[in-house]
């Protein structure tokens, strides 16, 4: 059986906050906003794989008001999902992003990031694509207030 899953997530990005998406810190002025290490890249793809499995929301799994989470590392959350998909028989065949801010840019560290999520979800990094966009200077992405990422997964079992 195959199934498909879609996830987003938005954070506000604000001084003194570090900038981590997919585990990886890049350098910025601004990081994001979050009860966890704010990794909004890995909260969309945790979203995608409850949707893909109707295992419900990431507010059900990580409850914001859990004081275990208090900038907790999002890999250890993306690996307490994985496992319990695992447990169900599922296993990831790819893993499709897109993270949109305005700046840092991405693609520098694309490639960092795929393995990192290859890393944590033990698949090939040709298994994971992620592309960067900007919000054109307009919006919240765009002025600079907020990163947007969303993931869509194909799961089997
Ligand atoms: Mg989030």
């Amino acid at each position: 059986m195959l199934r498909v899953g879609l996830g987003t997530d938005l954070h506000r990005l604000v001084q003194g906050r570090r900038f981590i998406l997919g585990g990886v810190e890049i350098s910025s002025d601004r990081g994001e906003l979050g009860h966890s290490d704010g990794d909004v890249l890995i909260h969309a793809i945790i979203d995608s794989f409850l949707g893909a499995t109707a295992s419900g929301d990431i507010g059900e799994f990580f409850p914001p008001t859990d004081p275990r989470w208090k900038d907790g590392n999002s890999l250890d959350m993306l690996g307490v999902v994985y496992s319990h998909l695992q447990e169900q028989g599922w296993h990831l065949l790819n893993l499709d992003c897109v993270v949109c801010t305005e700046k840092p840019r991405i693609l520098p560290s694309r490639d960092k990031i795929r393995d990192s999520l290859a890393r944590a979800l033990r698949v090939k990094n040709d298994d994971i694509f992620i592309k960067g966009k900007t919000g054109e200077g307009i919006g919240p992405v765009g002025e600079g207030l907020a990163v947007e990422a969303m993931a869509v997964c194909l799961l089997e079992k």
